[in-house]
């Protein structure tokens, strides 16, 4: 057992420097080298730590992992992420933590070169002999030193990754499955931001399939597609979604994708499962039709009441709407991309049947919930669009998509 070293007077010391306004520019530059070599070093140390933290089993004792230890301790969750997987590869790169050790590369450096031969590692057919990591390492080094940024220092592992499969009998990059990755985050403000590396394979199929279902669709009034081509791909991808979970029936209702729990006492702080709280326009949009269960729950979490079943259309029901409707009644997309949309919502009374229902592809949908569009019953016994002001002032009704050949003045 080691004895722990004493940091605190070296805190101290640190916490008494003054650093004055007006400095000559050389010193201050000395100063910057010195002190930026002075954060290398202490996360170099910080790096080492974390190895011993996670040897003592400090983390396990406690029932968390390390990196929950390490953001317990104030660091940003990256930074905990950057400890952990440096701290587990740096004993393998003895060249690579001396560097670290001497302070003249930077955290950030030091991770990229790890992920760069972790990368060349997931590339390689075989393990990657003692000989060929230690020639990569010196090679990622020597970009961090002609000064590669991290990024650069990740392209050229990616070079080096390639170039060592390709001696080695492994696969050319584009074919390699093993580096495919696909992550989320779910933003401060409630999004999901997605970041994907695919093979080509896979990249295929993703940019067939969003391609094929994001194409332009003029507004009822003829004008073009007001969105733009980034905004389609984003509706085309919950296409796909939604096509999936209806397994590939079209008039089956969808099988449940999202789960809602609403609090009994305060039903405006519905929260949608993995993402957060949300409005409760967007709660009424969702439990429209049956993509989503609907859990309530009391003030400890505990479900009260499962959501209420006859807002579901079931399929007689949604196989008449196709007929009648055949297509999204807004922008005319394709049955099987629609939901089933109620006139007068469920939570007001709205009943579940064909003269209260009409479909409605997931943009259109939202644009009759979020963006004062109006569905009306006419006498026809079809479903009209009223348009919002902002869009036209008189606020004419316009005929479902399949009846716009229509003539305005038979209406209603
Ligand atoms: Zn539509
Ligand atoms: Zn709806």
């Amino acid at each position: 057992m080691g004895i722990a070293p004493n940091l605190s007077p070296i805190l101290d010391h640190l916490r008494d420097v003054v650093l004055p306004d007006e400095m000559a520019g050389d010193d201050a530059l000395e100063v910057a080298r010195c002190l930026f070599r002075l954060r290398n070093v202490v996360d170099h140390l910080a790096v080492i730590l974390t190895g011993v933290l996670d040897r003592c089993g400090v983390a396990a004792s406690q029932g968390r992992t390390l990196r929950e230890l390490l953001m317990s301790l104030g660091c940003a969750p990256s930074v905990a992420e950057r400890l952990v997987r440096v701290g587990g590869a740096l004993p393998l790169l003895p060249t690579l933590a001396a560097h670290a050790g001497d302070g003249v590369v930077s955290g950030e450096h030091v991770d990229a070169i790890v992920k760069g031969i972790n990368h060349i590692q997931a590339r390689a057919p075989g393990p990657v002999g003692e000989e060929a990591r230690f020639a990569q390492v010196t090679d990622l080094l020597g970009q961090f030193f002609s000064g590669a940024t991290p990024a650069a220092i990740g392209d050229r592992a990616r070079r080096l990754g390639n170039r060592h499969a390709a001696a080695e009998g492994g696969l050319p990059a584009a074919e390699d499955r093993s580096i495919n990755t696909l992550d989320h985050r779910v933003t401060s403000d409630g999004r999901l931001q997605l970041r994907a590396d695919l093979d080509a394979e896979v990249g295929a199929k993703l940019v067939a399939a969003v391609e094929e279902l994001s194409a332009p669709r003029p507004e009822p009034d003829g004008t073009p597609d007001t969105r733009s081509a980034s905004r389609r791909r984003a509706d085309a991808l919950e296409a796909v979604l939604d096509i999936a979970a209806r397994g590939g029936d079209i008039a089956s209702a969808p099988r449940t994708q999202l789960l809602v729990t609403v609090p009994a006492d305060t039903p405006d702080l519905a929260r949608l499962e993995f993402m957060g709280s949300i409005s409760t326009m967007t709660l009424e949009r969702l439990t429209c039709d049956t993509a989503v269960t609907t859990v309530i729950v009391d003030g400890e979490q505990v479900p009260l009441d499962m959501g209420r079943d006859k807002r579901l259309f079931p399929a007689p029901l949604r196989k008449a709407l196709y007929l009648r409707d055949q297509c999204c009644i807004k922008c005319g997309a394709p049955p099987g991309r629609t939901h089933a949309h109620h006139i007068v919502h469920w939570t007001h009374h709205g009943e579940t049947s064909l003269a209260n229902g009409c479909l409605l592809c997931p943009a259109c949908h939202a644009n009759v919930h979020h963006d004062g569009w109006d569905v009306v019953m006419g006498m026809d016994k079809h479903p009209w669009l009223i348009p919002p002001a902002s869009v036209d002032s008189q606020r004419t009704p316009i005929p479902a998509y399949n009846r716009r050949t229509m003539r305005l003045d038979h209406a209603a």
